[in-house]
């Protein structure tokens, strides 16, 4: 039976928008989901460390908008197992902690049963004469009215142009954390970047008092602050119409010259948040790359703090100078042959020799959108060739430049034309509204 709407991706972004179709009446017969693993786990919380945490406190993890301390509630009666979440920016819960809500909050809904589920990869779409046709994995073929991708944060590659063999003591993939009790209290490690990822890392070997040097190599050479408890966030109106040097100089004004440690400095940061998808949007395509150009990395450390818990692992391993933090690039990563030791090449042209080397440099590549747009389905985004082009609406736009009928995406996939759509808020108000146009439209 051809599906009213198909969603391809089985992570927060599928699971959420599920969740806000249901509860605007989309029959649940009329919907596939396609996507390996359980729904609303995906990359970010399918997590089975207890040493990774969310990295924001309950209460902005909202999935549903109109009751935003829903999670927070929900985790006072829950969660009774946790006694270092409190802390005092709030409560940081354990990753795989926020999946059991979300598989509670998706247990809620018996008609979650009457859902067409493809646990698969969906490898290809194409335009049919009325909707679309998705390719999966295993050969089989689906018909659907509508197509949303929530294929989110892709698994990282190895930052180098050689990426290495597979070899005990390379951990290409640490979001699950998995990793951490393969590698022996005294080996050397290398920790590729510097952001949220890699304080994960250093929390966990801290907490399994890890004895070895660390090294944490990223070109910033300095890691994210920590979560503050901000409150009160007042939504700034940016001016119109902006061009870039506007938009750094709103910022600039709004935030003043503070120290980005403090809390007024994030409760200033967060209100400049609130509508910046707006203002982002409104930016000329040339405007907005040459942004990320030049403060791309200062936006990302600024917006992705830290919870207390990383970071006080961190700086524990500053004091005693285990941590070493390295401003460089990683070049190269040769897998020891004979030994269970890896050569690590830095962009200075120093090496490191390390047992263990874990690779923080954030998400690889869509390959279903780098198939899309390398069979013609979709247009590459102008400036980000990897994204797609879309339009304000969500709608994926195709090489003539007509956007298509039915085709949409949501997630991170989509911030490099949205904006700040990363965290588990703004991808569940993106979701609801695309829920509530779809719904509208069955
Ligand atoms: C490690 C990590 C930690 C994070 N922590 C937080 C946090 O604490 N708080 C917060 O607000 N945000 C956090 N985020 C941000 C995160 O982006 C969002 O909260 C959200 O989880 C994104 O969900 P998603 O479903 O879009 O992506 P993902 O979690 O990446 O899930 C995508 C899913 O789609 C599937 N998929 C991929 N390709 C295909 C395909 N071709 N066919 C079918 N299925 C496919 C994948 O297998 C995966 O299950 C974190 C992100 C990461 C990566």
């Amino acid at each position: 039976m051809k599906a009213s709407v198909c969603i391809i991706g089985s992570g927060y972004s599928a699971a959420a928008l599920t969740l806000h179709l249901l509860t605007r009446g989309m029959p649940a017969d009329q919907l596939a989901i396609i996507g390996p693993g359980q729904l609303g786990q995906g990359q970010a919380y399918g997590c089975v460390s207890n040493d990774f945490r969310l990295n924001v406190r309950a209460g902005l993890m909202r999935l549903w908008p109109d009751r935003p301390d829903h999670f927070a509630e929900w985790a006072a009666t829950h969660i009774t197992d946790d006694p270092d979440a409190g802390t005092n920016a709030g409560n940081f819960f354990r990753r795989r902690d926020f999946a059991a809500y979300m598989a509670d909050q998706l247990a809620s809904f018996p008609a979650m049963a009457d859902i067409s589920r493809h646990e698969q990869l969906a490898e290809s779409i194409s335009k049919g004469t009325e909707g679309w046709q998705i390719t999966l994995g295993n050969g089989a073929a689906l018909d659907a009215s509508r197509v949303v991708i929530a294929t989110g944060n892709p698994a990282p590659d190895w930052p180098m142009k050689v990426p290495p063999a597979d070899a005990p003591g390379l951990v290409r993939v640490p979001w699950r954390g998995d990793w951490p009790e393969r590698v022996a209290p005294d080996a050397e490690v290398v920790i590729i970047g510097g952001g949220l990822t890699a304080l994960d890392a250093l929390h966990s070997l801290h907490r399994r008092a890890h004895d070895g040097a660390i090294s944490l190599i990223c070109p910033e050479g300095m890691l994210p602050p920590v979560q503050t408890d901000w409150q009160d966030a007042t939504p700034l109106q940016w001016p119109t119409p902006l061009r870039g040097t506007g938009f750094l100089r709103f910022m600039r004004q709004e935030i003043g010259d503070q120290d980005w440690s403090r809390t007024e400095w994030q409760r200033r940061f967060e209100s400049l948040r609130v509508n910046i998808s707006a203002a982002w949007q409104s930016l000329p395509e040339d405007d907005q790359a040459r942004l990320i150009r030049r403060i791309g990395w200062l936006w990302s450390l600024a917006r992705f703090r830290a919870g207390p818990q990383a970071t006080g692992s961190a700086q524990a391993l500053l004091d005693s100078g285990q941590l070493t933090i390295r401003r460089d690039i990683v070049t190269g990563l040769t897998a020891g042959a004979d030994t269970a030791r890896h050569l690590v090449s830095l962009g200075t042209g120093a090496r490191i020799e390390a047992d263990a080397v874990i690779n923080c440099s954030g998400a690889g590549r869509d390959r279903l959108m780098a198939r899309l747009i390398g069979d013609g389905v979709v247009a590459a985004h102008q400036t980000a060739p990897r994204r797609p082009r879309m339009t304000a609406d969500l709608t994926l736009v195709g090489p003539d430049g007509t956007p298509h009928d039915g085709l949409f995406a949501i997630g991170p996939g989509t911030a490099h034309f949205v904006g700040d759509i990363l965290g588990a808020a703004s991808i569940s108000r993106q979701a609801a509204t695309l829920a509530e146009r779809l719904a509208a439209d069955t």
